[in-house]
């Protein structure tokens, strides 16, 4: 450890805060990487800030993006390969509970995880969008406008945006597909802009036909968004990625075209609304025509297509598609005379996170209501929204045991004392960043602008993870085969994935030739002795060192027959820790609570693993001094550092392994929420025993058996 920490380092954190991860598609179960990239880490989040403001303070909620073409296509397909007959609801549920069921056997802990079109979040989520839909309307910030709309003639229908093909026209894109109005990274376009679409039905080239949509009028933005920019770029919480990807979207608008349209660009030139033309550079193939804004440059689309100059689209602020006409989806109510529209998924998922943490609040008004609380004294809006759910299905996580301190969801979403942290990939930076922060100002309704944690991918065996791979990257519950859920989430907690793109390479699924048997057969990695396991790096962490102080310390009290040691009363021992153990301790909380406000998680870790070994190396040296001697007041010493370090250590990896710290808690024989609470982890166990109205050096703890181990390796690792 560096520089020497006192409590005027500490982090201040908001009165209360909602964790969101992003939310996975309806249509397919999760990899590794959807729970390893954005779940875990979301979840050590959630946990740590439940210990340190309150569980009650602390919301946590994601859920399956149900809607949208590419959940329809999904259900086209598996209708199409036979046997399934349900509707799309039930194909949605399916996969929404195998989802949920993923991320509970790997720990994750939402307050609930819901689904866009399921109970008990559906028609919460419908009144949602319903009211957000309104309220921009009112502020004058959504209208009309009349796109154009692929449309298939030979299979005559219009198709959604899943089912054409192309290329993304976005200058320096590096999606693998594009669709009507989208890649696959989220890059929005013209369907005119398409590069050689494609009908994914009948393969056919399909035609543009116009229909009108609603807009959000994010261009009106621009000012608000480059002053939000700046002050993320000088916010030390905020990685730099996110503001500098954010600045790649403030830019005028602007075309690149290559040289070779020079002269029909030049003859066409004197029709082009205003515009300034930047000579292309060096070597550069193409130059590039600035305009004021988008409207000016889509004029000039009409003027170039007609010439035949062929240009591509810089990143810039264009009005924000709200609607579509993909007949799955959340019905919008009519505006600007625009009827029988559904949200457009993107926005409708912004804004599913509140209607998520409405459930949440409506379920305790239901809760509290069912207890004798008078439906007067709670939160009007949540008693309205639990009168809008049928059916709640139980939870496949556990449901919280409690209810929440506010149940007005403003005063989670649109409060100074409240903030919403949302976990998501890199690539979705500036729909959670640009298109949303924009709509929550536009609304006006005080709403906080999120704290957004934008991990990179990922990678599989040293590749870009993809399912259509050769070797497809393992399903979330394939990996539980292998390892340990504590083992995997330590290991990709420790990825540093908010840094830049890090390699997951599992032995056990490495199939990779490490060199030749002696009759010349080749050996795979995932057989291969010599080869040390990546992914069990920090597992050892777990099932050595942790564990091992953990027995030492409840061992080391335990009575015994024959032995009259007077250490060995069965309870925590009292005393005053020395001053080397209080503050190795103190130094490791406050490190690890600034690493966790600056979402350095790997390092939040790295911290939890230097403070374990050092404490175990303490204990250790001074039982055995202490043994050699025969000094049994200096073995008393020894057992007072080790418990206060043990539960110090354990209250900061309760977010990580969530099982084992539990377990460890269950053997203090100490209420867990007194236990893992931030208010208590600065305290000695005197003070704590105390606190709980004991007399220090009389709370028993729970006797361990023999051989009794916090942190199991996994069966197949022996
Ligand atoms: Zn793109």
């Amino acid at each position: 450890m560096t520089a020497h920490l006192t409590p005027a380092d500490r982090p201040s954190w908001p009165r209360r805060a909602v964790v969101t991860a992003g939310m996975p598609y309806g249509n397919k179960g999760l990899h590794f990487g959807h729970v390893g990239g954005v779940f875990v880490p979301a979840d050590f989040y959630a946990r740590f800030l439940r210990d340190r403001l309150g569980r009650e303070n602390v919301i946590f909620v994601s859920g399956t993006d149900c809607y949208g073409s590419p959940i329809m296509e999904g259900f086209r397909k598996r209708r199409e390969a036979g046997g399934y007959a349900k509707h799309i609801s039930d194909y949605v549920r399916e996969n929404h509970d195998s989802q949920e069921a993923d991320l509970a056997s790997f720990g994750v802990s939402c307050d609930l995880y819901a689904g866009s079109a399921l109970e008990p979040a559906v028609h919460i989520h419908e009144r949602m969008t319903a009211e957000i839909v309104e309220r921009l309307h009112e502020r004058g910030k959504l209208t009309k406008m009349s796109t154009k709309q692929f449309f298939d003639p030979a299979a005559g229908q219009f198709l959604n945006g899943r089912q054409v093909l192309g290329r993304c026209p976005i200058q320096g894109c590096k999606s693998e597909k594009a669709y009507a109005d989208e890649c696959d990274l989220g890059h929005q376009f013209e369907p005119e802009e398409l590069i050689a679409p494609k009908s994914a039905l009948t393969g056919e080239t399909p035609e543009l036909v116009p229909v009108d949509n609603l807009y959000f009028d994010l261009p009106s933005y621009t000012e608000y968004m480059r002053e939000h920019t700046e002050r993320l770029a000088a916010d030390p919480t905020v990685r730099s990625v996110v503001s500098k990807t954010m600045q790649e979207w403030l830019d005028a608008p602007r075309l690149f075209i290559q040289v070779k349209f020079r002269d029909e660009f030049e003859a066409v030139r004197g029709e082009l609304p205003a515009h300034e033309v930047i000579e292309a550079e060096g070597n550069k193939g193409s130059f590039t025509v600035v305009f004021p804004t988008w409207r000016e440059r889509d004029e000039a689309h009409e003027v170039l297509n007609r010439a035949g100059v062929r240009f591509r689209s810089g990143k810039a602020l264009v009005p924000f598609r709200i609607s579509g006409n993909v007949e799955w989806g959340v019905p919008l109510p009519e505006v600007e005379g625009c009827r029988d529209l559904t949200a457009w998924v993107w926005p409708e998922s912004l804004w599913a996170p509140i209607s998520f943490t409405r459930a949440v609040l409506a379920r305790d008004a239901a809760k509290l209501e069912a207890e004798g609380v008078d439906a007067a004294e709670l939160a009007e809006r949540a008693v309205a929204d639990a009168q809008l759910v049928d059916d709640a299905p139980a939870m496949i996580m556990d449901e919280p045991a409690y209810t929440h301190a506010s149940l007005d969801w403003r005063d989670w979403w649109a409060s100074e004392d409240a903030r919403a942290y949302q976990f998501i990939g890199q690539d979705n930076i500036y729909f959670y960043c640009i298109a949303q922060s924009g709509m929550w100002e536009a609304l006006d309704w005080n709403m906080r602008q999120s704290c957004v944690a934008a991990n990179y991918h990922i990678l599989y065996m040293g590749k870009k993870a993809s399912s259509s791979s050769q070797t497809p990257p393992p399903l979330a519950h394939e990996m539980l085969e292998h390892y340990t859920p504590e083992q995997l989430r330590a290991h990709w907690l420790s990825l540093g994935l908010g840094e830049k793109p890090v390699s997951f390479s599992p032995k056990a699924f490495d199939l990779r030739e490490t060199g030749k048997d002696s009759q010349g057969n080749p050996i795979l990695a995932r057989d291969d002795k010599r080869m040390i396991d990546p992914a069990l790096k920090e597992g050892a962490l777990l099932t050595g060192v942790f564990n091992r102080l953990a027995r030492s310390a409840f061992y080391g009290v335990a009575v015994k027959e024959g032995d009259e040691a007077a250490y060995r009363t069965g309870c925590i021992p009292a005393g005053e820790p020395s001053e080397a153990a209080r503050n190795a301790a103190e130094q490791a909380a406050i490190a690890f609570e600034q690493a966790m406000h600056t979402f350095e998680l790997h390092h939040a870790l790295g911290v939890c693993d230097e403070f374990l070994r050092a404490a175990n190396k303490r204990w250790s040296d001074a039982s055995k001094a202490a043994k050699n001697s025969g000094d049994d007041a200096a073995m008393n010493q020894a057992l007072v550092d080790a418990f206060h370090e043990l539960r110090v250590a354990t209250v900061l990896m309760h977010g990580i392994v969530p099982m084992g710290c539990e377990l460890i808690c269950e053997h203090f024989a100490i209420d867990p929420v007194a236990f893992f609470s931030w208010d208590n982890l600065f305290k000695t166990n005197d003070e704590l025993t105390a606190e709980l109205g004991e007399q220090p050096g009389t709370h028993a703890i729970k006797v361990l058996p023999p051989r009794f181990d916090f942190f199991v390796k996994h069966p197949s690792q022996f």
